[in-house]
């Protein structure tokens, strides 16, 4: 089974618009959209997109957004195993919006699936439960996503208070995206508007359907998977992924140590340090880069140096630690995160670090990226005591925070 997947996200959102303004001074900036709002962390729309990005049966997306907006989404485009992504500038309507959209889509895919930008929270497995549904031999030409109305609804004719009905909550469900289509179906839905009476704009492609004849079917579930539409939605699903993903940074911690014996070079930090002797190793033995890479390798519970560069490996052997940095740094790029700060501690007893930690500094800063006063490195001695103050070891410690690119 293969889908077109729609993401309607061409609304001007003056509602939240209007909830900012209130809270606060109008001669603030805001972002044009609320799809590009940071929520968690990450930008509403990425989040939403990254729902989908999973689901096997979704060939192609096609989104349509606010005109002017298309190359803002390269953010997401950009980063490694994204399905493929189309921008259109979005129409006066929604149902027009979703028409451009679909005419973006290939023929090719018997599905077309339409989600709201605005709801970023939908469940997977809610989607995944809408494609079962479609893949079965007795599947109706539309099906929609839906959950049990909870509140009790009253009827009164607009602009009065006078209660006409309470309606029986049993008959009704709460409409929400994904629906997913037969194209076909879809379609023809849109000739069929297009001919009908003036006046009337679906706010659901579902509803379109029905109107032009063809069956639908709800698929409920009871996941959250609200529209963000007022700023307290916002505020409300802000909180909610701030508690299900409890810091957006991630930490982690390394420490190494070696041997010093007499007439090896001493590479710390990559800085060549004058001694007559330096650390024992199966690569160049660089503890403080090995420490490092352990914290960068540990804030994603990847593993450890030797996971990834094996001393039984000859291809190793003498290797500069700071390509294998190099390496260990866009490992942790490609899964979508960047250095955000380091510290680092070296325990040595001879020579005296102190001329050199802030060469050593500027030169881990400049591997990692980030400003100087972001990396940390602090000098100690053995105070004498063990092998370490005999002036046979060096040891290391690394601490690493990682933030979303
Ligand atoms: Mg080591």
């Amino acid at each position: 089974m293969r889908i077109s997947l729609i993401i309607a996200a061409g609304g001007s959102g003056s509602r939240f618009q209007a909830g900012l303004k209130k809270k606060q001074s109008p001669s603030s900036a805001w972002p044009a959209s609320k799809l590009f709002y940071s929520l968690a962390g990450t930008p509403l729309i990425f989040r939403t997109l990254d729902r989908f990005n999973k689901i096997p049966e979704i060939a192609e997306i096609v989104m349509a957004v606010p005109r002017g907006f298309e190359t803002k989404m390269r953010g997401w485009t950009k980063q490694p195993g994204r399905k493929p992504l189309t921008c259109v500038a979005g129409g006066k309507t929604r149902a027009e919006s979703v028409a451009k959209a679909l005419r973006r889509t290939s023929k090719r895919q018997p599905w077309v699936m339409v989600h709201d930008g605005a709801r970023p929270l939908v469940a997977e497995q809610a989607v995944r439960a809408l494609i079962a549904r479609a893949a079965r031999a007795s599947a109706p030409d539309a099906l929609l996503l839906a959950k049990k109305v909870v509140p009790t609804i009253k009827k009164v004719q607009p602009g009065r208070s006078v209660v006409e009905a309470t309606l029986d909550r049993k008959y009704l469900v709460e409409a929400e995206t994904p629906q997913l289509f037969r194209r076909v179906a879809l379609e023809d839905s849109y000739k069929t508007l297009r001919t009908a009476a003036k006046g009337w704009t679906p706010t659901d492609e579902a509803s379109l359907l029905e109107r032009a004849g063809y069956p639908a079917e709800v698929v409920t579930h009871d996941s959250w998977n609200p529209k963000i539409t007022t700023l307290a939605d916002f505020e409300l699903a802000d909180a909610f992924l701030k508690r299900a993903e409890p810091s957006g940074d991630r930490l982690g911690m390394g420490s190494d140590t070696h041997r010093l014996i007499a007439g090896r070079p001493f590479r710390l930090g990559g800085v060549l340090l004058p001694s007559g002797y330096g650390p024992l190793g199966h690569s160049d033995g660089d503890a403080l880069i090995h420490a490092l890479i352990d914290a960068l390798l540990g804030a994603l519970a990847l593993g450890d140096i030797g996971d990834f560069f094996s001393d039984k490996n000859s291809k190793y052997k003498n290797k500069p630690s700071v390509e294998m940095l190099a390496e260990v740094l866009g490992r942790v790029r490609k899964q979508g995160w960047r250095p955000a700060q380091v510290d680092t501690t070296v325990h040595l007893e001879r020579p005296r670090l102190g001329p050199f930690k802030k060469i050593i500094r500027k030169n881990l800063a400049r591997f990692l990226a980030l400003p100087e006063d972001y990396v940390g490195v602090k000098a100690k001695t053995f105070e004498g005591v063990g092998t370490g103050g005999a002036g046979l070891l060096v040891r290391c410690e690394a601490l690493a925070v990682l933030r979303r690119i």
